[in-house]
């Protein structure tokens, strides 16, 4: 699973903040689209990046839901089997 915005694919990181209208800074994936301070769900959430908003559930991607177009675009999107331990 991974973050992204849904109108332009923008990742969000540890140090990203949103701002609620009560004034607080906060990492709004950390806590669901819930500001810590004063308890408001945020049901959208804006993009710094292209300044559109987006339904918060929408942000969140399933890596294992690929479709074959975006394996051809980009097949290092699969993760490799994991090799088993060679026994020694
Ligand atoms: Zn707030
Ligand atoms: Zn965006």
């Amino acid at each position: 699973m991974y973050i992204a915005c849904p109108k332009c694919d923008w990742r969000p990181d540890a140090s990203s903040r949103w701002i609620c209208t009560c004034k607080h800074r906060w990492n709004t994936f950390e806590t669901h689209g819930v500001c810590p301070a004063c308890g408001k769900v945020w049901k959208e959430t804006a993009c710094p990046a292209c300044h559109a908003w987006s339904d918060h559930e929408d942000w969140y991607h399933d890596d294992d839901d690929i479709s074959v177009d975006e394996y051809i675009a980009n097949p290092s999107k699969i993760a490799q089997p994991e090799r088993l331990p060679v026994e020694t």
